[in-house]
């Protein structure tokens, strides 16, 4: 799947829709998920043009994988969920319930969560 100029996220890196900035440098961006799931909702995405967390494994160098997963845990540990634990999630593809097509984590803690997958 091409990579979608116009999604959500795509217009939140070019300025062009607001976000609440939760971390941000060269390589990622951290703002409070809109329709928050959990008391801490917030969504990592780098800065490339990745549409999923298979696009970016397959397609970034490792040192972005590794780097942006390290950014991932140290944006976790200042939101100060990693006392009582949290749940990382990335969504992918329709199966997946992915929404938006720009690579990004969820961080969800702050509460207990409920299970991991709803069963049918
Ligand atoms: P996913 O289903 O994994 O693609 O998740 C997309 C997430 O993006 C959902 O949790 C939405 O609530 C969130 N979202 C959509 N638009 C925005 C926005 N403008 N600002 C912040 N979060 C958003």
């Amino acid at each position: 799947m091409p990579y979608d100029q116009n999604n959500v996220f795509a217009k939140i890196l070019r300025g062009e829709l607001p976000n609440d900035t939760v971390f941000e440098d060269d390589e990622v961006l951290a703002f409070h998920d809109i329709y928050p799931q959990s008391k801490i909702h917030v969504l990592v995405i780098p800065k490339g043009n990745f549409v999923s967390f298979d696009d970016f494994t397959e397609n970034a160098t490792t040192e972005q994988v590794g780097k942006f997963f390290e950014k991932v845990g140290h944006i976790a540990r200042d939101l100060d969920v990693d006392q009582e634990g949290f749940r990382i999630i990335s969504n992918v593809g329709t199966f997946g319930g992915q929404e938006v097509p720009h690579f990004h984590v969820h961080i969800c803690g702050g509460q207990k969560l409920g299970r991991m997958i709803e069963k049918k």
